[in-house]
């Protein structure tokens, strides 16, 4: 009986992972929930699945949960703020963490989560574009099990050999020539540039094939998704920014691909439904059954593929510049990012302005070092907001 932390349990990737477990009731257990916001679905995950803990981030809210579940036989202890959310990743009867908070906000429960050794199903990717280097350290030093959510990356690992999925320093000598994360393209795949100044968050968040959180669904309109994901590969995986390439696959069915030096490419397909990556990291290295249906190929017909065009998506220059520049600049394009995002998501930004925006904050500060620490780390992502944050009236005009 594998126990469960879901940080983030009421967002789109929390409400996945709870359907899997759902389903196998003889195999995991929820020990603890957390949420933003939304208490009165917190309450309801709490009725359902009878945590031992719940948090939410403030007390006013926390009194709302209780007062929510009081009739209830009080099986679940309702706790609050950033301290509560590390201490639930990091308490000794949870076993695995899925760490499913989105943005920055989500670094420090993610890292207490690797620090305690967890086995750590990472969907945050924002932790490991924040800080990549030290959370990689950290979960190698206690020993963590990092299993990747994000689908590209859980395809990457299941075509990677067993060596090389018990430890990244394997690849190379597993063959490994270079990986290929394939990207939808997102809602505007096909608009002019001219087309893109316009578009509403509604049409952004208005994904062709994948069902997301708004900010998710805005990167990869912008395809910043898949530049955050070419550094999150980096560090999961330990491969250059050379040998990761990226290439634009419209049916989202092959959802990432591993070459060798004999010239095999293999591939991962399945239906686009994260509860499949989800699957496999929680039964890993058992199969078990996801609720996804079967991907049918002859209803498919075919599978395309072409390029990314940097000229409409600037955010695939900027993330790679960035992971090149190394140091600081992976921080600071997050954080400008977030930042940016929250801007256009409130009519504040034009949807262009969001890369513009993210390379003025890189040229100010993309020059700073890695942060060695979590507290360095939050002081970068700050200043890196607040610059974005001051930009935005000359963007905006
Ligand atoms: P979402 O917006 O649907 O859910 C986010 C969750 O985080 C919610 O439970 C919310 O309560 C919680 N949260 C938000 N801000 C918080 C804060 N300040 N403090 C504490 N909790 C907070 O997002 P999502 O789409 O589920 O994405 C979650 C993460 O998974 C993101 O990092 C995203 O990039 C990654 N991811 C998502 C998908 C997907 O299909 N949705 C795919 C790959 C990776
Ligand atoms: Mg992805």
């Amino acid at each position: 009986m594998q126990s469960i932390t879901v940080l983030g349990a009421t967002g789109s990737i929390g409400t996945s992972t709870l359907d899997v477990v759902a389903r196998h009731p003889d195999r995991y257990r929820v020990f603890a929930l957390t949420a933003h916001q939304r208490v009165d679905a917190l309450a309801a995950l709490c009725r359902r699945f009878r945590p031992e803990f719940a948090v939410v981030s403030d007390a006013p809210r926390a009194a709302r949960l209780r007062s929510l579940l009081a009739q209830d036989s009080g099986a679940t202890e309702v706790l609050e703020g950033a301290q509560a959310l590390a201490w639930v990743a990091a308490h000794e009867q949870a076993d695995t963490v899925m760490a499913a908070i989105v943005g920055t906000a989500g670094l420090e429960a993610s890292l207490a989560a690797a620090r305690a050794g967890k086995r750590v199903l990472l969907a945050n990717k924002e932790a490991l574009v924040t800080a990549g280097r030290l959370y990689v350290d950290a979960a190698r030093a206690a020993g963590a099990t990092l299993l990747p959510i994000d689908s590209e990356h859980n395809a990457i690992f299941q075509c990677l050999p067993p060596a090389a999925q018990a430890d990244a320093a394997a690849l190379q000598a597993g063959g490994v020539r270079r990986i290929l994360l394939t990207a939808s393209g997102g809602p505007f795949r096909s608009r002019s540039l001219q087309e893109l100044a316009t578009v509403s968050p509604e049409e952004a968040c208005a994904h062709p094939n994948w069902s997301m959180g708004r900010k998710i669904s805005v990167d990869s309109a912008t395809m910043m998704n898949k530049g955050l994901e070419l550094i999150e590969a980096h560090f999961l995986f330990g491969l250059p920014e050379q040998q990761i390439d990226i290439v634009v696959h419209p049916q989202s069915v092959i959802h990432s691909l591993v070459e060798y030096l004999d010239g095999s490419l293999l591939a991962q397909l399945g239906n686009p439904d994260m509860r499949t990556p989800i699957a496999h990291a929680l039964a890993y290295p058992a199969r078990i059954d996801s609720g996804v249906g079967a991907l049918d190929l002859p209803a498919l017909g075919r599978l395309d593929f072409e390029p990314p065009d940097p000229s409409r998506f600037p955010c695939l220059r900027l993330a790679r510049e960035a992971l090149r520049s190394g140091g600081g600049a992976p921080c600071v394009l997050n954080a400008a990012n977030e930042l940016a995002v929250a801007a256009f998501l409130g009519g504040r930004l034009r949807f262009t302005a969001i890369a513009e925006l993210v390379e003025r904050v890189l040229e100010a500060v993309g020059s700073r070092s890695a942060p060695g620490s979590l507290d360095e780390a939050l002081a970068l992502d700050a200043e890196a907001r607040a610059l974005a944050q001051a930009g935005i009236p000359r963007l905006a005009a």
